[in-house]
């Protein structure tokens, strides 16, 4: 439970951590919150000479309302999109879903950068940048590119985040006539999603005029389902349509199995967090 010995560098801005990346190359590693890094470094899993840490970095840290959109720096902690004031009036699922991230201690500490670029199959945040139709800015010596969400999760523990680059933001429109949620059955222990249910929808005059449903924890790669979404999309949003539109969640997706949730559980917990997710929502 003792990770090898390596070297400690702190970076001042992004163009220093990505000045150190380039320096060390395969050799460093970006340490943000720490909570998925170390305990794979004290397990031996992955084993860096340097780790280069970007949380004290100010350009990392804000969360602000720019041109119709929301940006999230990298650097910010979980702890910190609960308190935000503007989250909760223009993005609530956000600050709900974090404040169910973990304990005390992982919400102050871990970063949605960090569980972004993690892409731990159970991580929440996936699940609700997919439904926030979230672009992700990736800043590399050649400079910056944006990225959506449907394409920077590539599978399991892989995204679009190559050799020498760094998530600086994120970034989410907003819409009027929205409403959001999100909703998780959790592991016991750590509150990882076993199964994870965002749903964001455009409701004007009782009518579902736009759907965006994604999960976390279901399947190796976070994922929208589109069925789901087309059931919704065009119907009064009511009870029964919901019932319905849940009935067809994960239908034709390949689904976890561990030992916490056999394959046919988690997908009849898929379907019942769908309705739970959507049902909050009306
Ligand atoms: C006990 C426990 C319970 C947890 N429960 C949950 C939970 O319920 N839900 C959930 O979603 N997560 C959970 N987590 C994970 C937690 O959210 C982590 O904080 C998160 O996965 C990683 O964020 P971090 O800032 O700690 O990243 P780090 O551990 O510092 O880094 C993770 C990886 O991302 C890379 N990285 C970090 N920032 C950047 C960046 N800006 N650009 C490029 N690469 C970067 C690092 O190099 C590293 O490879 C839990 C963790 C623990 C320890």
């Amino acid at each position: 439970m003792i990770p090898s010995n390596l070297t400690y560098k702190r970076a001042s801005s992004i163009d220093d951590a990505l000045a150190l990346l380039k320096e060390y190359g395969d050799d460093a590693r970006l340490l943000a919150g720490g909570h998925s890094l170390i305990p794979a470094l004290k397990l031996r899993l992955n084993e860096y000479d340097y780790l280069i840490d970007i949380s004290k970095i100010p350009e990392l840290k804000s969360i602000s309302e720019e041109q119709g959109h929301i940006v999230i720096g990298a650097g910010v902690t979980h702890g910190e999109i609960v308190n935000s004031s503007l989250l909760k009036d223009k993005l609530s699922f956000f600050p709900e879903a974090a404040d169910l991230i973990g304990d005390v201690q992982v919400r102050n500490m871990g970063t949605i950068g960090g569980s972004v670029v993690h892409a731990d199959p159970a991580a929440d945040w996936p699940a609700l940048l997919l439904a926030a139709e979230a672009v992700i800015t990736i800043k590399g010596e050649s400079g910056s590119r944006d990225v959506s969400a449907e394409d920077f999760f590539l599978g399991l523990f892989q995204t679009a985040v190559e050799d020498g680059e760094m998530l600086t933001s994120i970034k989410i429109p907003i819409s009027a006539n929205t409403k959001s949620k999100y909703q998780k059955f959790m592991q016991p222990a750590s509150r990882f999603a076993i199964v994870g249910c965002a749903a964001l929808l455009t409701i004007e005059n009782g009518t579902c005029s736009k759907a965006r449903i994604a999960y976390a924890g279901v399947s190796a790669k976070p994922f929208r389902d589109k069925k789901v979404e087309a059931a919704l999309e065009g119907k009064a949003f009511n009870a029964d349509q919901i019932a319905s539109a849940a009935s067809l969640a994960a239908e034709g997706v390949s689904i976890m199995s561990d030992h916490f949730a056999s394959e046919a559980y988690r997908l009849q917990m898929t379907k019942v967090f769908t309705k739970r997710t959507l049902e909050a929502i009306l």
